[in-house]
């Protein structure tokens, strides 16, 4: 494979060595059925138990809250449509946010079919939720707050704790979709007021397809999958071992590298986005400078289109992004961005840079050096440039 700079850890990232590593014995030698009853499905049982009281330590949770899924996606449908469906006598009011990622906005959607409805509060120009509009939304009859961690796009980290102590406050169910968070900042469910937390393990150098639901004991939630008696009957399925053992594996190297992986992170990012703000004119940066996760860098470069400048990205070995994983391949502007107050032909300008454990200062001096060639010459060719330019003159 040609030179590669992967600067996109905030679609996937790498899985670590020492988690594939974890993973190798529970293909072929320990391959199990937990259900199963002779010692050698044991071996299996207990791979599944360590996981997830590793989990559930990292998070100050009790291990019979972690549930394990196929990835954020399905954390989230679950939270949402089970919470749904387990509190209706209480009402049918929901609450989130206009930046979730599409796999909350949908199933808000999905639900609104269904006879919900859906308050999507805005947030300002940092990405940060308004906590004075939170407080507004709320009816007697809301029976779920479901706000994410940090921003998928932007990086934005929102005021966890003060939602969680605000629905805590109104006995309402509060879930957080922390895909992005977890493994980045610290988490603490009960220091939080967090009722139920989603988390995938390819977006902490873990595997693809399997992730976990946290769900407070107490909270009713019903079965998203039915079928056999894995995950206390509410998720069916014979488990994915090799799977959860990944995802406890790269949960506690997360863990135990936080500080100093996220110091040394946030410490290339703020070198990036502070060379590229001095280096490249029309530029922003989107997004909260102080409340953010240590590897986001999101800018918007007036006068081109992000789509292009991806490709020519692309064609020097860099991976990045412009708007989230699910967008690209559609032309429309991020709705994250468009949230956040930007028009739309400059949300059009975007790109995405998301640091990873491995990411050197050398990966972050070429990008930028091809990032400032590439503005330069796509702006050549910009009509919209070009009357600026004229107009200015
Ligand atoms: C990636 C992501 C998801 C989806 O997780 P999958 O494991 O890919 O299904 C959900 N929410 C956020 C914020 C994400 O970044």
């Amino acid at each position: 494979m040609k030179k590669l700079i992967y600067l996109d850890n905030a679609a996937t990232t790498r899985t670590a060595p020492e988690v594939v590593d974890a993973m190798l014995p529970y293909f072929s030698e320990y391959y199990g059925n937990a259900s199963a009853v002779y010692d050698f499905g044991g071996k299996s049982k207990e791979a599944i138990a360590r996981a997830r009281e590793t989990i559930a330590g990292i998070l100050g949770a009790k291990d019979n809250e972690i549930y394990f899924t196929a990835g954020g996606s399905e954390s989230d449908n679950w939270a949402l449509k089970a919470a749904a469906e387990a509190y209706q006598d209480k009402g049918n009011h929901i609450i989130t946010t206009k930046i979730e990622h599409h796999a909350i906005l949908h199933t808000c959607q999905y639900l609104e079919s269904r006879g919900f409805e859906v308050t999507y509060l805005d947030v300002d120009e940092q990405g940060v939720v308004k906590l004075d509009q939170l407080r507004a939304a709320i009816r007697p009859t809301t029976i779920l707050i479901t706000v994410m961690f940090a921003n998928n796009e932007i990086g934005t980290i929102e005021p966890i704790a003060e939602i969680g102590r605000i629905a805590r406050e109104h006995g309402i169910l509060f879930h957080t979709d922390a895909v992005q968070a977890f493994g980045q900042v610290p988490i603490h469910v009960d220091e939080l007021n967090i009722d139920m937390l989603s988390a995938s393990g390819h977006k902490l150098n873990g595997p693809k397809g399997i992730g976990f639901l946290y769900i407070r004991k107490g909270v009713k939630i019903r079965s998203f999958v039915h079928g056999g008696a894995q995950e206390r009957k509410r998720r069916a399925g014979t488990e994915n071992v090799p799977g959860i053992v990944g995802l406890g594996r790269a949960a506690e190297l997360a863990a135990s590298t936080m500080e100093e992986r996220t110091a040394r992170e946030r410490e290339l990012r703020d070198y990036l986005l502070d060379r590229v703000l001095r280096e490249v004119p029309f530029t922003r940066v989107n997004g909260s400078r102080a409340n953010r996760l240590p590897n986001n860098a999101n800018f918007c470069f007036q006068f081109i289109e992000g789509e292009s400048l991806l490709i020519m990205l692309d064609m020097k070995g860099i991976c990045g992004s412009s708007g989230s994983a699910c967008t690209s391949g559609s032309l429309d502007p991020s709705h994250v961005l468009l949230a956040i107050g930007l028009p739309h032909e400059i949300a059009h300008g975007s790109l995405r840079l998301t640091l990873g454990a491995d990411t050197t200062k050398e990966e972050i001096d070429e990008t930028i050096e091809a990032v400032k060639e590439i503005v330069a010459q796509l702006r050549e060719m910009s009509p919209l440039y070009e009357d600026y330019v004229k107009k200015h003159n």
